[in-house]
C-alpha cells in the first residue's frame, strides 16, 4: 500500500524533527495533500491512527490535511483552469500544450510540539 509508505516517511521525518529539537509529544502535524497527488486522503488516516498507537512521539498529535486542489496552466492562451474537470486540454482555448502548477504535491507544512 503506497499510503503506508508515505505515513512512514511521515513519522521518520517527525521522528529526526523531534530529535534534533528535543521534542519528546508532538501536538498536531499538518499535512497538504494535492488532488492528484495520488493519495487517498482516508487510507491517511487509517495508516496514521495505526502508527499513532505504537508511536510514543505521536501517540496523542492530531493529524490535519490541508487539501490542495489541482490548477493548470495553458501555454495557448496563458489562462489556468481546473485540472481534475477538464484534463490535458484546455477548456478555454482547447489546446493541449499545458502543464499542471499544483495540485500533485504531498509535504508536511507544520508539526507543533506538546
Ligand atoms: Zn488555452
Amino acid at each position: 500500500m503506497h499510503e503506508l509508505g508515505v505515513v512512514t516517511h511521515v513519522i521518520r521525518t517527525l521522528e529526526e524533527v523531534a530529535q534534533e529539537n528535543d521534542v519528546t509529544k508532538i501536538g498536531s502535524v499538518t499535512l497538504t495533500v494535492g488532488e492528484v497527488s495520488g493519495i487517498v486522503t482516508e487510507q491517511i488516516i487509517d495508516c496514521w491512527n495505526w502508527f499513532k498507537k505504537k508511536t510514543p512521539l505521536v501517540c496523542e498529535a492530531e493529524l490535519k490535511i490541508e487539501p490542495v486542489p489541482a490548477v493548470t496552466w495553458c501555454t495557448a492562451c496563458e489562462q489556468t483552469y481546473e485540472t481534475v474537470k477538464y484534463g490535458k486540454t484546455c477548456p478555454h482555448c482547447g489546446s493541449k500544450e499545458t502543464y499542471l502548477l499544483q495540485g500533485s504535491e504531498f509535504a508536511i507544512k507544520e508539526i507543533e510540539a506538546e
